[in-house]
Order: C-alpha cells, then sequence, then structure tokens
C-alpha cells in the first residue's frame, strides 16, 4: 500500500475544529470524540502495524504470551504485522482466509472471540497449534478494526488464555487510538499553523488591497504590488513585463518582449491565466495583471520551490488581481485626466483660433501654444499654396526661417503631401525617411509632424520638433493630429477671409481698389496725416474708342492705363476705379506740386504708350490740416472741378483744383 493510500487523519478538520479560539479541552473532547468510519478502514495498515509494534514493546507485561506466535489481522484478512517469534509460522503470505478455518477466520466472520485446539494446518512447518484469536473494535462506532491472533503449542490455550489475549487486545486498542491520536494532533498542529498563515496572509492581502487603492496612481500601484511581494517573499525574483508604452520609474518594471525564456509569460498573457514551469528546484509563475478591461502586463515570480506552496500561489494570485484591478482604476483615472486636460487645451486653441482672421497673427500665436503642450524646441507652421507648388513658413518661432519657402516635394511636407498622414519620429539621425533642411537647421533630432487637411486636400502642415530624440510620446503624436484638424480649419479660414476681403476690396477688371476702399483709406489718413493730394482721371473720348473698337479693346485700354497709374505711384499710394473711366490716386502727405507732377507724368505716359492711342485729363486737388473743412467728399469735389476744367481746356491736360 502506498504512502499516499495510508490513513493519515486529513479531511476531518475543517476550519471551525482549528479555530484559534478553541481552549485544550474543546480540543481534547474533541480528540476523544474522534473515531473511524467504514470509508477509513481500507487506509489503517500502517496504522495497525505502528499500533502493534508499540504494543510489543510494552507486551513484555504478557509474560504469558513470551515466545508465541501473534499477528494481527486487518479487517480484510490480511496480515497488518506479526510478532518477530517463530518465523516460518507467519510466512510472507500469510492469510486468515487462505487459512480458511483458523479460529481467525472465525473470529474475523463472527466478530466474536475464537479458540479452535489442535488445529491442523496446511502449512508443513505447523505442527498442530491452538489458535487463539480476538477481534478489536473501535472504540465509539463499534466496527471492526481487526483480529489479533495467537498460536500456542497444542494443549496449551483454555479458556483463561482467551480472556488474557482478550486484555492484550484492548490493550492493543489503546495502542492504536495513542497512534490514532497522536496522528490527528499531528494534523491539528498542522492546520493550525496554514491557519495561522493564511490569517497572516489575509490580514496582508486586505492591508496590500487597502494600499493599492490608497491613491489612484499608476506609479503607486506598480511599486506597491512590488513592495509587498519584497517583503512577503524576500527570496523570490520577481520582475513585472507591462504591455503597454508605458515608462516606469521602477527598475523592475519592464516592457514585454516577445522572447523564448517569455514563453510562459505570453500564454499568461494571451489567456488571462495564471501559468507556472518548474525546473524541479525552481518554480516560475506568470500571473496577469488584469482588469475588467483587458490584461496589462505581466508578474513573473522566480521562487524556490520548497519554500512555496498551494497557499502561496493563491495569494500572489490573489494580490496580483486586486493590483490589477487597481492598476486599471489608476490607468482610466490618468487616461480620463489626459483627455480632461486635452479637452480643454483644444478648447482654448480652437476659441483663440477662431477669435480672429488674421492668419499670421493665430499662427504665431498657436506657435506658441504648441511649443507650450509638447515642451518642443521648435514649432513650423507651413501653408501650401493653391497651386500645390509650395509649402510657405507663415509662422514659426525660429526667426531666421519665417517666410521660407519649400518644394512641395521636398523633406517631411513632401512626404505628408503625397501620404496625408502624420508622422512620430523618434531619431532623426539615425533612421529618417526624407533629408529636411527644417530638422538640419534647428538640429532637431525628434519629430512629430501632422498635415493640415481641408475636405481631405492638403492645405499645409505643422512640424513640432526637439533636439533629443524619443521626445515625444505616441499620445503626443494623436494630440497633434487632432490639434492640426482645428489648426486646418483656422488656416483655411483665414485665407478665404483674406481672399474675400481682397475681391471685396480690388476692382475685378483693373486689378486697382475699389472705391468705396478709398474712400474709408482717405478718411483714415485724414484723420492722421497732416495733408494729402488726390487725382482724378478720364479717359478722354471713350466713348468714341468704344465705338471704334468695341467694348473688348475699350477694355483692355482702361488696364493698360491703370498699369501705368499703378507704376507710377509708390506703395504707400492708393489707386483705384472711381468708375466707368475714372480713375483715382490718393497721395498721402503729398502736396499739390508733387501731384501735379505725377499726374503729368501719367498724362504724357498714357498719351505715349497706350495701343490704340488715347489720352487722359486728370484734376488735381489737396488738402492740408489747416483747411477749414476736411472730407473726402470736398477732395473729390475740387477735383472734379479740376477735371472739368481739364477737359474744357482741350483735354489730355492737367488741372488744379
Ligand atoms: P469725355 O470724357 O472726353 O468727355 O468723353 P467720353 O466719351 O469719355 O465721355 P464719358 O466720360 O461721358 O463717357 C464714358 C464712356 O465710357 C461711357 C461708356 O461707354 C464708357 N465706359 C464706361 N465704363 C466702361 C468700361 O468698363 N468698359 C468700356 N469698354 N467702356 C466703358
Ligand atoms: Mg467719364
Ligand atoms: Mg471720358
Amino acid at each position: 500500500m502506498g504512502k499516499d493510500d495510508e490513513y493519515r487523519g486529513h479531511n476531518r478538520l475543517d476550519a471551525d475544529d482549528v479555530r484559534p479560539s478553541r481552549t485544550p479541552n474543546d480540543i481534547t473532547t474533541w480528540i476523544r470524540n474522534q473515531d473511524l468510519s467504514e470509508a477509513d478502514l481500507p487506509y489503517i495498515h500502517s496504522l495497525l502495524a505502528e499500533s502493534f509494534a508499540d504494543w510489543l514493546e510494552e507486551g513484555e507485561e504478557f509474560p504469558w504470551l513470551a515466545g508465541c506466535p501473534i499477528a494481527l489481522l486487518h479487517p480484510d484478512g490480511t496480515a497488518a504485522a506479526h510478532s518477530a517469534e517463530g518465523p516460518g509460522l507467519f510466512p510472507p503470505d500469510w492469510n486468515a482466509k487462505a487459512i480458511g478455518t483458523t479460529a481467525a477466520s472465525a473470529a474475523l466472520q463472527s466478530c466474536r472471540p475464537a479458540l479452535i485446539r489442535s488445529e491442523e494446518h496446511a502449512f508443513a512447518a505447523f505442527k498442530p497449534y491452538d489458535t487463539l484469536a480476538v477481534p478489536l473494535f473501535t472504540r465509539n462506532s463499534g466496527l471492526l478494526l481487526g483480529v489479533l491472533v495467537c498460536l500456542m503449542p497444542a494443549g496449551q490455550a483454555q479458556a483463561g488464555e482467551l480472556k488474557l489475549l482478550q486484555a492484550a487486545a484492548l490493550h492493543l486498542r489503546s495502542c492504536f487510538y495513542r497512534q490514532f491520536e497522536l496522528l490527528l494532533i499531528g494534523d491539528y498542529v498542522r492546520s493550525r499553523e496554514l491557519a495561522g498563515k493564511e490569517e497572516r496572509r489575509s490580514i496582508l492581502l486586505f492591508d496590500a488591497i487597502r494600499r493599492l487603492n490608497d491613491r489612484i496612481d499608476v506609479e503607486h500601484v506598480l511599486s506597491e504590488v512590488l513592495g509587498i511581494l519584497e517583503q512577503v517573499y524576500p527570496f523570490c525574483r520577481t520582475d513585472l513585463f507591462l504591455s503597454q508604452d508605458y515608462s516606469s520609474t521602477n527598475e523592475k518594471v519592464k516592457p514585454l518582449a516577445f522572447r523564448q525564456e517569455m514563453d510562459i509569460c505570453w500564454k499568461a498573457f494571451v489567456d488571462g491565466e495564471m501559468r507556472e514551469e518548474s525546473d524541479g528546484k525552481n518554480r516560475r509563475i506568470a500571473l496577469p495583471l488584469a482588469g475588467k478591461q483587458g490584461v496589462y502586463g505581466i508578474l513573473l515570480l522566480n521562487v524556490p520551490e520548497e519554500e512555496f506552496d498551494d497557499a502561496d500561489k493563491r495569494f500572489v494570485a490573489m494580490l496580483t488581481s486586486g493590483a490589477g484591478t487597481a492598476f486599471e482604476k489608476a490607468k482610466l483615472h490618468e487616461q480620463a485626466n489626459a483627455l480632461v486636460g486635452e479637452l480643454r487645451l483644444i478648447n482654448k486653441l480652437t476659441q483663440r483660433l477662431n477669435s480672429s482672421l488674421r492668419l499670421k497673427e493665430t499662427m504665431a500665436f498657436a506657435t506658441q501654444e504648441l511649443l507650450d503642450i509638447f515642451k518642443a524646441d521648435c514649432c513650423f507652421i507651413l501653408q501650401l499654396d493653391s497651386f500645390k507648388t509650395r509649402f510657405t513658413v507663415i509662422a514659426s518661432n525660429v526667426p531666421e526661417m519665417t517666410a521660407e519657402a519649400f518644394a512641395a516635394d521636398y523633406g517631411f511636407c513632401g512626404v505628408m503631401l503625397s501620404t496625408k498622414e502624420p508622422i512620430i519620429l523618434s531619431d532623426y539621425r539615425h533612421a529618417s525617411p526624407v533629408r529636411s533642411r527644417i530638422m538640419d537647421e534647428t538640429r532637431s533630432r525628434s519629430l512629430i509632424a501632422s498635415p493640415l487637411l481641408i475636405n481631405g486636400d492638403v492645405i499645409g502642415a505643422v512640424l513640432v520638433a526637439h533636439r533629443q530624440p524619443n521626445h515625444f510620446s505616441y499620445d503626443n503624436y494623436k494630440l497633434l493630429q487632432v490639434l492640426a484638424a482645428h489648426l486646418g480649419l483656422a488656416v483655411s479660414n483665414a485665407t478665404l477671409h483674406a481672399e474675400l476681403r481682397r475681391m471685396v476690396i480690388t476692382d475685378n477688371l483693373t486689378g486697382l481698389f475699389a472705391r468705396h476702399y478709398l474712400n474709408e483709406r482717405i478718411q483714415r489718413r485724414q484723420l492722421r496725416d497732416g495733408s494729402g493730394a488726390l487725382i482724378l482721371l478720364d479717359i478722354d473720348h471713350f466713348k468714341k474708342i468704344n465705338d471704334t473698337f468695341g467694348h473688348q479693346v475699350g477694355d483692355a485700354i482702361l488696364m493698360q492705363v491703370s498699369g501705368i497709374v499703378r507704376s507710377a505711384i509708390r506703395d504707400s499710394d492708393i489707386a483705384a476705379r472711381w468708375g466707368g473711366e475714372e480713375l483715382a490716386i490718393y497721395l498721402p502727405q503729398l502736396g499739390l506740386e508733387q501731384a501735379l507732377r505725377i499726374a503729368e507724368r501719367i498724362r504724357k505716359q498714357v498719351e505715349e504708350e497706350t495701343d490704340p492711342k488715347v489720352t487722359v485729363s486728370c484734376g488735381v486737388s489737396q488738402w492740408t490740416k489747416n483747411d477749414g473743412r476736411i472730407s473726402v467728399e470736398s477732395l473729390f469735389y475740387r477735383a472734379d472741378m479740376a477735371l472739368y476744367v481739364a477737359k474744357r481746356k482741350g483735354r489730355n491736360s492737367v488741372a488744379v483744383g
């Protein structure tokens, strides 16, 4: 019978039996009340043998048995033990049932003492003997525990001997129950130890879970769980592998990478179940750090086999499960915080971007914000022209590169123009798909960049760079993408607005300013300046030109004259189409004489350069701050009067009003 089959009293004790509050008296009573059940009987061979050995040792008190072979049979009839007396009388396969007719067999069947005299045995070695057999019963349940068999030389066994054997059997039963109780006590002590250990673990676990949830902080959870394991299992090596791009300051936290020796970690990670393997001396246990939403990493324990039992396994499993939940909670909290922060930021930026339609101003602001958000060294916002030939820097914190332009297919902007995808680059120096002047000249190594898209069309790009490699996180890259959508809209809005304004203040045919814009500008200058002059210009006999050459040629003449006017004036002068074939030129801070000179120059140039040739008449007027009444109307009125005079003079001339 194998060791595992032997009776060891296990399973008799439940948690209540070993609870610490039990008094020694309770325990004694409890032990006394314990007995064997029918189910225990097949497993009591060794207990019988041990009891028999004890009994034999103490049996010197039974001198009348000296020299008599004596055996203890198991209830199944096999010999559990026998005395050393009379070798050969009890051969190894000696079995009361095999002998069949012996007193032992009778006692086994009847459960009563039996005495058979001068028995003839089938075994040749046996002489006629008297056989005595006495059954032993369990103390409370009255089950047959065994049969004590004694052989005596024929004629020696009398009723008295049988009584003596009964007394010996009682003694043997005491020895048996002493062994039985010892077993129970051993078991009890072991269970108490285990219960104590479990209790300490429970307290520890409770405390650990409380500490894990103390602060909603990912780093705190990681260091707590590692700290607790270190404290409880100082002999064990612990590593924590995290699957996400989480950079912990804890040196025991490493990224979960695929390597052969990490096999059980991967299995545990994929299944979300504890995995273990052993080389006989050490056990490696991979525990998933998991929450409700997924597995975040693996805790790998390396423990000496003998130091780690099932209770320890349960403990670390529960600890990791608690840590997984706390980790998830902290991570979600962090993510929520980051999201709230990002939303605030987006909100602030878009509000600001929408508050002004001045492109340069808003983009300069956005540049500063982006530098701030990403703790970056430089930032560039570029706009692609409508022909998609050049990217021009419209805002940057690098003064040397503002207004710089690049061919549309050059550098990272070129990549983004063709892929329409954002870029994250950890080290430009070691792994760059393209060369970039922006990166070279700013000596940058990390980059996040995003195209500015409107309706799926690239209209520009934003580049944020840092001199250190690996500066930007994946979250930075995602955030820039979101911000780029708003930047794109802002650039597009500002550009559209500028275009619209240009259209509103420009005359379509001549490209000169529109009349209302000229009025506005003169009004503003009259508030600011001390003087200014106005030239009103009208093409002579224009009706005739139209009649002779047609309206299209008339239009062309009008454009030729406008071109001459534009080339004849300064950038600060404002030329507008006043109406029909009349143009007006305002010359800020110029006096009458200078204005006359310019008018004369234009008149002459028109006469010489137009084809078909036309002439113009000009009326010139001026205002100074000494005038009684300063207004746009009076300035125009006087110029108009002068123009009338010029026409009256015979046209192709200049007059002053
Ligand atoms: P003058 O000024 O010398 O007295 O003679 P005029 O023939 O130029 O007379 P007026 O200024 O009264 O006539 C203006 C003409 O210019 C009327 C119109 O046919 C023509 N005109 C006005 N606007 C345009 C234009 O946009 N395109 C063309 N082709 N002709 C225009
Ligand atoms: Mg006219
Ligand atoms: Mg005219």
